[in-house]
């Protein structure tokens, strides 16, 4: 059981360092090749492209799918070996990413995937479900499972990213298996445990799967490890008090949605930058609801101080959108947050996928 960080330890590979400009123009979406899943166009040698994605044994038999650089569309997804059965956290955005994902699983085990499991139901963690094999279970919470059903984007992205993401041949596979509050798998004589937060957090249906053994938790977008935290789709305060669950797992490593793997000694301090921001989150949004102040406008007026540093900084103008929306008592119009949210970035969002 690793009390240190382990030795293929991926946070070896993060300077906090992006940069975002290096891919532009690199890929060439205005040509599709037709042929899903073959890489025929050049990657070169991108920190956050596809070959940069790597398995790390974070403990015995468990490992971390970690997708660098994090940032849009990029998760972490988890294997789980036990005595000729295996469990998957989550598949990755797109055909050709997840192919790759269930390439290395396949170099490391010849277990059969009898169960996998949806952390939530946002695309970068469930698009690439239907490349797992027909007889692996499925299980998501019962809202994620609708929410997939009822997701367009799995059909076309929208240009709110640059590039737009093409996904590949991905087909709409949603779980098989519903829990609400939890539940226990045994996989080859692995306990992995399966727990909803209890409440709307980053999403209405997060799961966080619990390996007790080796006591790995691989937490979902619950966590965004040196990255900004995502709750357009979910609740600020409930995705603050999920943190708390967190916490009581007292974990020796954890796997989280996106950005680099970490261990306990770390775990006070992500869980409470996690807290500072969404009370920042909170504090603005209560004082634009206030004064009535639009969204955007308190987003421009917002200090993110050592949040700034963050990639994906932009998620402050979809968080706000939240905030204020369930602060009214009204829903939240995500076409108005993403468009505000590609204005205070001064363009379409950055991504490092492209297919
Ligand atoms: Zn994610």
């Amino acid at each position: 059981m690793p009390a240190a960080p382990p030795p293929d330890d991926p946070r070896a590979d993060d300077d906090g360092a992006h940069d975002h400009e290096a891919n532009d123009g690199r890929h060439n979406h205005g040509a599709p090749d037709g042929h899903p899943g073959h890489h025929d166009h050049d990657h070169g040698p991108d920190p956050a492209g596809i070959d940069a994605a790597v398995l790390h044994e974070v403990a015995d038999g468990v490992h971390a799918w970690v997708q660098p650089d994090g940032t849009w569309w990029l998760n972490n997804a988890g294997l789980v070996i036990g005595d000729g059965a295996a469990l998957i956290v989550d598949t990755c955005a797109t055909e050709a990413r997840t192919r790759r994902f269930l390439g290395a699983v396949a170099a490391t085990t010849d277990a059969d995937l009898v169960v996998a499991v949806n952390t939530h139901a946002h695309g970068d963690h469930t698009y690439g479900n239907g490349f797992l094999p027909a007889a692996t279970t499925l299980v998501g919470h019962e809202n994620m499972r609708r929410t997939l059903l009822d997701d367009p984007v799995i059909d076309g992205c929208p240009p709110v990213w640059d590039p737009v993401p093409d996904w590949g041949a991905v087909t709409r596979r949603v779980p098989d298996v519903t829990v609400t509050s939890g539940l226990t798998a045994h996989v080859g004589g692995r306990v992995v445990e399966v727990h909803h937060p209890g409440g709307t957090a980053h999403t209405d249906g997060d799961l966080v799967a619990w390996v007790p053994g080796v006591r790995v938790l691989f937490s979902g977008d619950l966590l965004f490890h040196g990255l900004t935290p995502l709750v357009f789709q979910g609740s600020v305060p409930g995705a603050r008090a999920a943190l708390d669950l967190i916490a009581t797992f007292d974990p020796v490593t954890v796997v989280p949605g996106h950005g680099p793997v970490f261990g306990a000694a770390d775990l006070p301090r992500v869980l409470a930058e996690h807290r500072r921001y969404y009370d920042l989150v909170l504090r603005t949004a209560e004082d634009a609801v206030a004064r009535d102040v639009p969204p955007l406008e308190a987003a421009r007026a917002c200090d993110l101080g050592p949040f700034s540093e963050w990639d994906d900084a932009e998620r402050l103008v979809l968080n706000l959108h939240r905030a204020c929306a369930d602060l009214s008592g009204r829903p939240m119009d995500v076409i108005a947050a993403f468009t505000d949210a590609i204005e205070w970035n001064g363009g379409p969002l950055t991504t490092h996928v492209c297919c």
